[in-house]
Formats: structure tokens, C-alpha cells, sequence
């Protein structure tokens, strides 16, 4: 009973941005729950290696799709590619993101407008042609990911928080809407990992003994430290759950 709840067997889900990092390691837990998973980003070469590696590994079944989450009609005709091909979306993940470190009056006006695009009109645009198509089946389960500047402030990335912020009110905003439809849509915000993103932050010894003396769990977390929390925002375990920012952060939100 306790294991059928967080079961995903044939359930179909999209991880935005899943040909690396953080995003290929969700998509990677949900195939290991049984979901049928398409792998997603904007580079065909990096997917289908990720594809091949992640089929062989797991035994799943394992699809691929390409288009820019920033580009709303490319956004439509992408979700509509997948559920003929693939089938109707359980599940999806809108995962995508960039990082600009910059101090805030040096900011330029395009790497303010690529982070709104690509971390927060993506979560509307991919969210929304979703929902769409969720909406007449009377299910489904968005997770939007945040990050721990969902709610605090950290010097040189004011603009990244922004869209972080925007992320925890958007994920409120549509299950105010949705919810009525049996639809759940959740937030999981991880504290830091060492992803692609991260890589000048981990390379910085100084800030990285910094993230492991302000994180009560003592370390950087490690991508498989997501999986949990994950399936059981794409599962029935979590049917009266809904409008949720859960941190995966080792404790560093809960402390000052
Ligand atoms: P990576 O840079 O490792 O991966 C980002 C993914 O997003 C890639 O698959 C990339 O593929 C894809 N992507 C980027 N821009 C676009 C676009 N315009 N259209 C389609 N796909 C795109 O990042 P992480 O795995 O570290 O981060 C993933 C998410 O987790 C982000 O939302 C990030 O903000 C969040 N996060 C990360 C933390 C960390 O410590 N690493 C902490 C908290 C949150 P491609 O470039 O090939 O298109």
C-alpha cells in the first residue's frame, strides 16, 4: 500500500532541461519509479547521449524533445510534439534554468531579461501549454523548481533570486488556478549542488567551506538527495498537496 502511493509506473513526464545536471538526475529518479520520461534542452547531441546512457542504465523507456523554453509558440508546438509521440503528460517538471552572477549596478539589461526568460516565463509558458491539456483530464503534477533564493538574498545575484522569488508565486498562482482541476503543482527548491551552474561556486574553496559551514547537514548536497522529495511531488502520495515550496537544502533555510 505504502509503496503503491509513490508508484509511477507508465506515468508520462517532462523534466525541462534534463540533459544534465540537476534536471537529468531528477528525469533519471522518475524513470527509476516506473515513469516513462522525455528528456529535454536545446542541444540533440547532448540529449542523445543522455538518452542512451540514462535507457541503458535504468532499462527504461526514454524519449528525447528539443525547444527553446523561452519561446513560447516553440514551447506549444514541443508539448503537443511529445503527447502525440510520447503520450499525455502525468507529470511535469519545469526544471530549466541559467545562472549571471554580476553586483547588482553592473547588471546588464540582456542578462536580466535571459534570467527572467529562461527561470520564470518558461515556468508560465511550458506551465501554461501543459495545464492546457491536463486541465480537460482532470489531473496531473507540475513541480517548478526554486532554490533556496526562492527566499533569501545573496550579494552579485539579485536578478537570479528575482525570478526564484517569482518561481515560489507562480507555483501558488497556479495551484490557486488549477487545483479545482485535480491538478497539484508544488515547488521543490534545492539548496546548493554541484551542477554545471555551480561549478565557479564549487572551485571557490573559500565559498564552499562557506556552504558547508552554514548548511546544517555540514555539506554541498548531492543530486540523488532530490529524488525522494521529488517522486513524491509527481505521486499520489501527495494528492492533498498542493502550492508548496519544499526545501531540499539540508536544513539552510530553517537557520540564520
Ligand atoms: P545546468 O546548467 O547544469 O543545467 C541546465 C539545463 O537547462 C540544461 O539541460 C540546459 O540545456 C537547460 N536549458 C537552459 N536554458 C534553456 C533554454 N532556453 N531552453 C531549454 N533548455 C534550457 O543547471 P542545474 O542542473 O544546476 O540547474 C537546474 C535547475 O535547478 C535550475 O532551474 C536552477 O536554477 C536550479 N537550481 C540549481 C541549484 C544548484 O545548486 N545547482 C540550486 C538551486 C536551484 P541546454 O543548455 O543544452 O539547452
Amino acid at each position: 500500500m505504502t509503496s503503491s502511493l509513490f508508484d509511477l509506473s507508465d506515468r508520462v513526464a517532462l523534466v525541462t532541461g534534463s540533459s544534465r545536471g540537476i534536471g537529468l538526475a531528477l528525469a533519471t529518479g522518475l524513470a527509476q519509479a516506473g515513469a516513462r520520461v522525455v528528456l529535454h534542452g536545446r542541444d540533440p547531441v547532448v540529449l542523445e547521449s543522455a538518452r542512451a546512457e540514462l535507457a541503458g542504465t535504468s532499462g527504461a523507456t526514454v524519449f528525447t524533445t528539443v525547444f527553446d523554453v523561452t519561446d513560447a509558440s516553440e514551447v506549444a508546438v514541443g508539448v503537443a510534439r511529445v503527447e502525440s509521440e510520447v503520450g499525455p503528460l502525468d507529470i511535469l517538471v519545469n526544471n530549466a534554468g541559467i545562472q549571471r552572477r554580476n553586483p547588482f549596478v553592473e547588471f546588464t539589461l540582456s542578462d536580466w531579461d535571459d534570467l527572467v526568460a529562461t527561470n520564470l516565463s518558461s515556468v508560465f509558458f511550458v506551465g501554461q501549454a501543459v495545464a492546457r491539456r491536463m486541465v480537460p483530464r482532470g489531473r496531473g503534477k507540475i513541480v517548478n523548481i526554486g532554490s533556496v533564493q526562492s527566499q533569501l538574498g545573496r550579494p552579485g545575484i539579485a536578478p537570479y533570486a528575482a525570478t526564484k522569488g517569482g518561481v515560489a508565486m507562480l507555483t501558488k498562482g497556479m495551484c490557486a488556478d488549477l487545483g479545482p482541476s485535480g491538478i497539484q503543482v508544488n515547488a521543490l527548491a534545492p539548496g546548493y549542488f554541484d551542477t554545471e551552474l555551480t561549478r565557479a561556486l564549487v572551485e571557490d574553496t573559500a565559498f564552499s567551506e562557506w556552504v558547508r559551514t552554514r548548511t546544517p547537514a555540514g555539506r554541498w548536497g548531492q543530486l540523488h538527495d532530490l529524488i525522494g522529495a521529488l517522486v513524491f511531488l509527481c505521486s499520489d502520495a501527495s494528492d492533498f498537496v498542493n502550492g508548496q515550496v519544499l526545501y531540499v537544502d539540508g536544513g539552510m533555510t530553517a537557520v540564520v
